[in-house]
């Protein structure tokens, strides 16, 4: 494919690009993505390097430095072995169809090769496309940061996500509710397709093209479906889409995130958290919580977000019938999540509770848990973290849970709670710990270092992004640097950052997180 739209200027750059035509989706020809050249930014500067994932793609420690890389990763330029082109999709936004959406403000540069396989690189905010509609094909400095953050926040703490290679800024104006200054984040995905690809040719009947967005997928992604043929690859593709989802939902719910815009248009093929908008991280534990101020009817609350999956799951296996042909299989594959979802999420609260083999009654100790926390508006993080360090200390254990038992309004739930747990715990080392048949001091210690290794001491918390976003609008981007330092590694201890594991303060709940970005 040959551009309409010249590139504003080739520069070469040290990036390991994959020939343009064994990557992306313009492979499948024009009626999946339109080649789009970025369009330029004034004076663009650096707000955010993630070095670490530089590191991690085993690009050269100068390639922040390299000529024109501030450039090509702002789309001021095209660099040569990068094809630039925007994709299409359409979708349900908050369960009515919208039709057709696409990539509006995002331009695949092409993939690259790296140590964990083929990526993607995208440019999110780097000017209009065929499918910007009325949009400016911009995103603001605020919710360019919020999504580096955010997607570097949960990589670390083990949840599947796009990551973000790095964000620019420039003082070009971009008008939102207010008029603020625009940036560009440049992303990266092992894909991203999302549910919405395929209902987009299903909605407009173009059977040979979703089969072949569904091979494609296959080919890329899912190698051990490609033996399969006809009816029983497709059948195979949703019911991994299935799997990959569910996983992901118990993963969100364990940490506490809450994505706010589950349209099918961004939910992953791959089970990857995809389109950081109006997502927060719970403070206080409320299953009801909404982040999203658009979502008047909580359609996206917290505690709703792994049925929302499910019924977008549906919409996904409606796209594929043409090509799964009968209701059965589909059903059955759908039908998956219902056993997926329970079972990954009892693993990964299992794992919370530092507990090592299930038993009848732990889904009910969660919940009895969870009942509490909610009760008091317990703060999801700091429990968890202030418990994994109680179960370590072996020497007094009422005194111990002292800090625990301190976020508790209602004392006496709280120890009705502990007393079960505990009990819970001398069952779990009994039966689980071959080496001691009671809560030895060993056990209490190796069982409190498991928990602080899923337990993290730093989240994303809004009031953190807020005010590094506020200093980053000064042109102080340390804050930003720093909390994606911590948020790498949110399970260590990082004694000079604190502050940033504590309660949220009085102010952040007065925080609005606007949904334009
Ligand atoms: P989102 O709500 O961010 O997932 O976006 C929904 C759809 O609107 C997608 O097709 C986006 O590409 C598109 N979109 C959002 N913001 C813009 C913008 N500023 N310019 C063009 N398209 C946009
Ligand atoms: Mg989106």
């Amino acid at each position: 494919m040959t551009y309409d739209d010249p590139a504003p200027r080739v520069a070469p750059l040290d990036l390991p690009w994959r020939p343009a035509n064994a990557s992306g989706l313009t492979q499948l020809g024009s009626t999946f993505a339109t080649p789009t050249a970025p369009t330029a930014l004034p004076a663009a500067h650096w707000v955010a390097r993630n070095d670490r994932l530089r590191a991690e793609l085993s690009l050269p420690s100068e390639f922040w430095t390299q000529h024109d890389t501030l450039q090509a990763l702002t789309g001021n330029v095209v660099l040569t072995g990068s094809s630039p082109y925007a994709s299409v999709y359409s979708g349900h936004q908050f369960g009515q169809w919208a039709g057709q959406l696409g990539d509006g403000r995002a331009l695949n540069l092409g993939d690259i090769d790296t140590p964990f396989g083929p990526q993607t690189l995208q440019l999110k905010g780097a000017g209009p496309t065929p499918y910007s509609r009325r949009g400016d094909g911009r995103a603001v400095l605020r919710s360019s940061i919020r999504e580096y953050l955010a997607s570097e926040a949960m990589h670390g703490l083990g949840v599947a996500t796009t990551r973000a290679l790095c964000v620019t800024g420039s003082p070009g104006l971009v008008r939102r509710e207010e008029v603020e200054t625009a940036a560009v984040v440049t992303r990266m995905a092992p894909s991203f397709v999302r549910f919405g690809h395929f209902e987009h040719f299903a909605s407009n009947g173009l059977i040979d093209e979703l089969q072949a967005l569904a091979d494609w997928v296959v080919a890329q992604h899912m190698p051990h479906l490609q033996a399969l043929q006809g009816p029983a690859r497709y059948t195979g593709l949703l019911q991994a889409i299935t799997h990959s989802t569910a996983e992901l939902m118990a993963q969100w719910q364990a940490v506490g995130f809450c994505h706010g815009v589950m349209n099918t248009d961004n939910m992953s093929v791959l089970g990857l958290t995809l389109d950081y908008g109006p997502f927060q991280f719970l403070d206080a534990f409320d299953p009801s919580h909404i982040c999203n101020h658009s979502d008047h009817q909580g359609r996206y609350a917290y505690a709703r977000q792994p049925q929302v999956a499910y019924w977008n799951l549906f919409c996904l296996g409606q796209a594929l019938m043409p090509l799964i042909d009968e209701q059965a299989p589909a059903l059955a594959a759908l039908e998956r999540y219902k056993d997926a979802f329970p079972a990954a999420l009892d693993a990964r609260m299992r794992a919370k509770l530092g507990l090592h083999n299930a038993a009848e009654g732990d889904r009910a100790l969660v919940e009895t848990l969870l009942k509490a926390m909610h009760q008091d508006r317990v703060d999801y993080t700091v429990f968890w973290r202030r418990l994994s360090h109680a179960v370590g200390e072996s020497a007094s254990v009422t005194h111990a849970f002292e800090p625990v038992r301190d976020l508790f309004l209602h004392r006496e739930v709280f120890d009705a709670w502990l007393s079960s747990y505990q009990t819970r715990m001398a069952a779990d080392c009994a039966t689980g710990d071959a080496a001691s048949s009671d809560l030895s001091p060993l056990s209490n210690q190796a069982r409190s270092q498991a928990m602080l290794q899923v337990n993290p001491k730093f989240i994303l918390r809004n009031h953190l992004g807020e005010l590094a976003i506020r200093q980053a609008k000064t042109g102080d981007f340390s804050m930003v640097q720093d909390l994606c330092d911590v948020l790498h590694q949110p399970f260590d201890e990082h004694p000079a950052f604190e502050a940033w594991a504590g309660l949220a303060p009085e102010w952040a709940s007065s925080i609005e997180i606007s949904c334009s970005s």
